[in-house]
């Protein structure tokens, strides 16, 4: 397996260099100029955070992302998808809402946010993959449709696939709702009869007739079902539930497949910046942040997504684990630091199947700059 190029950069700055300096190198020295042409819309992908979280990537960050795409002719925007549970990025007037709120705004990232599944998380574009759980994938238009996409990645833990990266960030997070759905749950949500007053609100959003109302309950056919996810949002009682039935092993190995698809026809068009900083125990999309659970390391880049997380995982594990964190185990270097946070969840499941399907390489070797 050819060992792919990451390049690295400590947070230790000085007087004359500081973290954009640094951060305009990684970005030089990875080949953003390789990718980016004139005109090209660039989709630079992120995460703005729940409304309560405050470790996403900081807005200023994004704009010298922003700044060094202008630079290049190309023309960047900003983007998210919506997210599958009701919160406050359900859909993208909240999800705006909630970016703007947190920095995310022209005036400070210097680009427009476009949310890429749309209004409603429905806005996809199916792409054939080579995968073992699907051969097509919907993936978000606004990302599918882009000619450049960066990923912005805020490495940290994760409940179900131990850590979040770069490969969730592209799988899980280029998906439409549909795509969340199948990843999470693979089978239709449910409707808990204790909630549901019998409005029929929800009848309205299933295109597939799926939902009748009896007795004052709605339910749902599971044959008819397609499992859109459109019906999760519309009640107003929130008695429509997603079944959380995917185990670990399922929903690394679809996001994995996902995340493919999000890559389509970008193999030579995208690029990864991964900030290993505020490692919390568990994803952005909580509405909190616990305590880091080892120290700032520093900023990743790279042209692969599969050796990105290789190498994330792996300086988080060699660092010490913080004292007073979520930690349970692991403290020690080379301890697993999200094993000792999620015991059920085992982050190796992303990274095998990655590698499987031939998608990246976990062997990497890495540059550290000055
Ligand atoms: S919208 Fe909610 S409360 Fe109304 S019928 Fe549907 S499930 Fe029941
Ligand atoms: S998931 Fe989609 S198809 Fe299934 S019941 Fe809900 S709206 Fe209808």
């Amino acid at each position: 397996m050819t060992a792919k190029q990451l390049n690295f950069t400590n947070m230790r700055t000085t007087l004359r260099r500081n973290l954009y300096n640094k951060l305009d190198d990684l970005m030089k020295v990875t080949g953003l100029e390789d990718i980016v042409s004139p005109g090209d819309k660039v989709a630079i992908k992120l995460h703005f955070g729940e409304e309560g979280n405050t470790s996403f990537i900081r807005p200023i960050f994004v704009r010298r992302v922003v700044e060094a795409v202008k630079a290049l002719g190309g023309h960047p925007f900003i983007t998210d998808t919506n997210t599958l549970y009701v919160g406050s990025r359900t859909d993208a007037v909240n999800h705006l809402t909630t970016a703007i709120t947190h920095g995310f705004d022209y005036a400070v990232v210097g680009a427009p946010l476009i949310i890429a599944d749309g209004l409603r998380g429905s806005s996809g574009v199916e792409v054939d993959i080579p995968g073992e759980h699907y051969s097509k994938v919907e993936i978000a238009a606004g990302i599918a449709q882009a000619d450049v996409l960066i990923a912005l990645t805020h490495f940290k833990g994760h409940e179900i696939s131990g850590f979040g990266g770069a490969l969730k960030n592209l799988g899980m997070g280029c998906s439409t709702r549909a795509g969340k759905l199948d990843m999470h749950s693979g089978i239709s949500p449910k409707v808990k009869a204790k909630l549901c007053v019998g409005c029929a609100q929800c009848l309205r959003w299933c295109a597939h007739g799926a939902i009748a109302v009896k007795d004052k309950k709605a339910k749902i056919d599971k044959e008819l079902c397609a499992g859109c996810g459109e019906c999760i949002l519309s009640c107003p009682e929130h008695a429509i539930m997603i079944q959380w039935a995917t185990g670990p092993r399922e929903m690394q190995e679809k996001m994995v497949e996902f995340a493919m698809g999000a890559m389509k026809e970008k193999e030579q068009k995208s690029l990864f910046i991964s900030f290993i900083t505020q490692v919390s125990p568990s994803c952005d999309c909580a509405s909190n942040n616990d305590t880091p659970v080892v120290a700032d390391i520093g900023i990743l880049a790279g042209r692969d997504p599969v050796a990105m997380d290789q190498c994330s995982i792996d300086m988080v594990n060699n660092a010490q684990g913080l004292v007073g964190s979520a930690l349970k185990s692991g403290h020690e270097p080379g301890g697993d630091k999200f094993g000792g946070v999620h015991p059920n969840a085992d982050w190796r499941i992303q990274l095998d199947h990655a590698e499987k399907l031939g998608f990246g390489s976990r062997v990497y070797q890495l540059t550290e700059l000055e």
